[in-house]
């Protein structure tokens, strides 16, 4: 299933590097200071030079042009790194008060416009790539229209519309009145055995996605009670599992309680989002089976500090909010001393989109090195995707996605708030 997919990230390359192609033929990055991801240190004074959309060279130095149409883009006063990957994301929305009557007012050609905004912004503050998990299907034609150069945007892995049960977090109907809920089913995301949990999978895949969302527990925003217990059967998630293998789909599973966590990791869900009341237990389960966990502390302090604010969220989700939201960041902290994998994730569109690089400062004042929290946003975050060949690193041969930030984020985190400089597959967009 990768495979369509990488043919059209080529075809996006050809197409975006066809115009330009004639004017200049390599770019060459001069850069202050680079932090390649490949090694453990920064090295100064190095020129990445790219063509046709990849890296064609990592070169000590600052190499002057061959050709009379290179060009020469002045990093040196910059440190350059590999474009960053968040892991969880919602293009489609963004936080607000009428958020819940928006669901009944706009329509979905209203929502793709919204969304061209959120994937600006996403891009611009340096993520080149994102995992949009879970939206309405706006975000597989986003996916299209950004790979096909129509608008501006990350290069998008979606998961299309996210699966649950009846009344679970992924529900579309919680909190409807009653003659407007009607009775959703796996074409919805909603399943309540394993033959509609394979249905419903089956569904994304033959829609667009690029891989799978289940929410084994409940959630904070979702109109329900309940925001932590167990929501999917094991049989349910294993016959997700099951069959996303089979369509070479990954799965990524949302969950905040510790009983949806362990069904999950048994069942061999590929990431936990969240993971709020992770126990140690838990931990070693992943840390056993590999499980990745994609942290999203940014979207638990922001619904936190929302629900502070009279009547911003409806009755039901307020309490959710306070209770979970502040303990996100000690559980990462766990997670990571655990040695639990863990992959960068914000769950961007919970707060504003573009703010993404916030997290960083939460991951490092949680006790993860500075080093470590930028490979979780770019190798690690890589692998996660199955995109080690492309993605991740400087080197030869990737990707070119190149970001340059004012500053050292190796003594100043806060530098990843303040890009500078954004290439996505060789083409330059400006903050
Ligand atoms: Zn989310």
């Amino acid at each position: 299933m990768l495979k369509p997919l990488l043919t059209s990230l080529l075809f996006g390359a050809a197409l975006l590097a066809s115009a330009p192609a004639a004017l200049a033929q390599k770019t060459y990055l001069h850069c202050g200071r680079l932090l390649d991801m490949r090694s453990d240190r920064a090295q100064t004074a190095m020129t990445v030079v790219v063509e046709n959309g990849r890296v064609l060279a990592v070169e000590k130095g600052y190499s002057s042009p061959t050709g009379p149409q290179d060009q020469v883009i002045d990093l040196k006063n910059r440190t350059v790194l590999p474009g960053l990957i968040d892991c969880h994301v919602h293009l489609e929305g963004e936080t607000s008060k009428d958020n819940f009557l928006r669901e009944f007012t706009e329509n979905p050609a209203d929502v793709a416009f919204g969304s061209l905004t959120h994937a600006r912004k996403t891009l611009l503050a340096g993520f080149t790539t994102v995992r949009d998990l879970g939206g309405s299907g706006v975000n597989v034609a986003l996916r299209n229209a950004i790979n096909q150069g129509k608008v501006v945007g990350p290069r998008i892995f979606t998961a299309r519309k996210a699966i649950s049960g009846t009344g679970g977090h992924m529900d579309p109907t919680n909190g409807y009145r009653l003659d407007l809920m009607g009775i959703p089913g796996p074409m919805d995301g909603v399943i309540n055995s394993p033959d509609e949990a394979r249905q419903a999978v089956r569904e994304q895949y033959k829609r667009g996605a690029d891989l799978i969302k289940i929410a084994s527990t409940g959630g904070v925003l979702s109109v329900a009670k309940d925001g932590s217990a167990a929501q999917m059967t094991e049989a349910e998630i294993r016959a997700v599992v099951e069959t996303a293998r089979d369509l070479g789909l990954a799965v990524a599973c949302h969950a905040h309680g510790a009983e949806g966590m362990k069904r999950a990791i048994r069942a061999g869900v590929t990431s936990i989002e969240h993971g709020t009341l992770m126990d140690d237990e838990t931990m070693k389960l992943m840390v056993k089976n590999g499980t990745w966990y994609v942290p999203t502390i940014t979207a638990g302090k922001s619904v936190a500090d929302s629900a502070k604010i009279p009547n911003y969220y409806p009755p039901l989700v307020t309490p959710k909010a306070l209770a979970i939201g502040p303990k996100l960041q000690g559980t990462f902290g766990r997670a990571y001393k655990a040695g639990v994998k863990i992959a960068f994730g914000t769950d961007a569109a919970v707060f504003r989109h573009g703010a993404n690089g916030l997290e960083f400062r939460y991951m490092v004042e949680a006790g993860m090195p500075p080093l470590a929290a930028l490979r979780s946003a770019t190798v690690s975050a890589a692998e996660l995707l199955g995109q080690s060949e492309n993605l991740g690193t400087l080197e030869a041969g990737k990707l070119a996605d190149v970001v340059a930030v004012e500053g050292d984020p190796l003594q100043d985190i806060g530098a990843m708030q303040r890009v500078r400089f954004v290439m996505k597959q060789g083409v330059v967009y400006q903050p």
